[in-house]
């Protein structure tokens, strides 16, 4: 692939997952994250109806708020999202991120969301096509693309997805928005460069950061290095 350098977004920034985190050393480890220049702490929300997992919710976020002062970046796999939306932000979430499958007036959801002083993100599944966000991307903060079917840490990346993100890279080019790209799913040292290359700018991971084999310090800086090569 021929990467042209001037059109790519010079600005990137990682965001750990905290689904591959030691819960029983949350709060140390989100501040290894901090310490090792980590941007945004991503929580992956589950209800166990959207997806088949069950994971976290308010009181794990407001936990999180107490142990960093990084923006929280909140994915929400989960049906009626806009009834937690205020237990969200009071436990302190920056970012709420909606899956446009739950949300059958997508823009009014966003709106919401900016409503309470978040910041608003959109996302959507492998098999839905970029096209089902148009309506959203004037207004979202934030567009994140998965790469792996949402539900459990640790699968394998869809190659596919790849193709989504350069095109939902030039919808945004397109019409002037400001928005953050975000990649979610499978990203490692492997992964991490075709997804930069597609245009995609904050990156979550996983296991790639908490289950780096020398620590969190060391996988957040394979990662970038990755990127600035
Ligand atoms: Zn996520």
């Amino acid at each position: 692939m021929v990467v042209c350098l001037d059109k790519m977004s010079k600005r990137f920034l990682i965001a750990p997952s905290i689904l591959s985190a030691d819960f029983t050393r949350l709060g140390e480890q989100i501040a290894e994250v901090e310490a090792a220049g980590g941007e945004w702490i991503h929580i992956d929300v589950m209800d166990g109806h959207f997806v088949p997992n069950l994971t976290m919710g308010p009181f794990i976020v407001e936990a999180c708020r107490r142990a960093t002062k990084l923006p929280l970046n909140v994915h929400l796999m989960i049906e009626h999202p806009e009834n937690l939306f205020e237990a969200f932000a009071k436990a302190g979430a920056d970012h709420l991120i909606v899956h446009v499958e739950t949300c059958p007036d997508v823009v009014s959801t966003l709106k919401m969301i900016k409503s309470l002083g978040c910041k608003a993100g959109v996302t959507l599944n492998p098999a839905t096509p970029a096209s089902r966000l148009e309506a959203a991307l004037p207004l979202a903060d934030i567009v994140l693309v998965l790469t792996v079917h949402p539900g459990y840490s640790g699968q394998d990346f869809i190659p596919e997805e790849v193709s989504k993100i350069a095109e939902i890279r030039r919808r945004l080019d397109e019409i002037g928005s400001p928005a953050w790209l975000e990649v979610d799913g499978g990203i490692s040292i492997q992964t991490i460069s075709q997804v930069r290359e597609a245009g995609a700018e904050a990156f979550v991971a996983a296991k790639a950061v908490f289950g780096y084999p020398e620590g969190i310090a060391a996988g957040i800086q394979a990662l970038k290095n990755k990127i600035t090569d």
